[in-house]
């Protein structure tokens, strides 16, 4: 949380300010610095706030492949299926060299 006790400035969670992109939580913020423990509670337990948490927690970590062109994927799909026959003829190749 941050922000100033002042009414004008209530307390915002920056996590909630960043993932949202407005400044609609300043309406909603914390200015009632008595209860701001049951405030902060209640709000780090919301739905929208957890959302947020784990959009910060996966930041960076989406597969990379499922933003990928058609094209590219198809590209790399029929490499990979050339890669898979030409281990599996690699390996029958070695299980005749085993038997001789
Ligand atoms: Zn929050």
């Amino acid at each position: 949380m941050s922000g100033c006790a002042e009414k004008k400035n209530p307390l915002i969670c920056a996590l909630c300010l960043m993932f949202r992109g407005d400044a609609s939580q300043k309406e909603t913020g914390v200015t009632d610095l008595k209860h701001v423990g049951e405030k902060v509670k209640r709000h780090e337990d919301s739905a929208q706030h957890l959302k947020h948490k784990i959009d910060l927690a996966l930041l960076g970590t989406i597969n990379n492949a499922s933003q990928l062109s058609k094209d590219y994927r198809q590209q790399m799909n029929k490499y990979n299926e050339k890669v898979r026959i030409n281990q599996e003829l690699l390996s029958k190749i070695i299980d005749c060299i085993k038997v001789l």
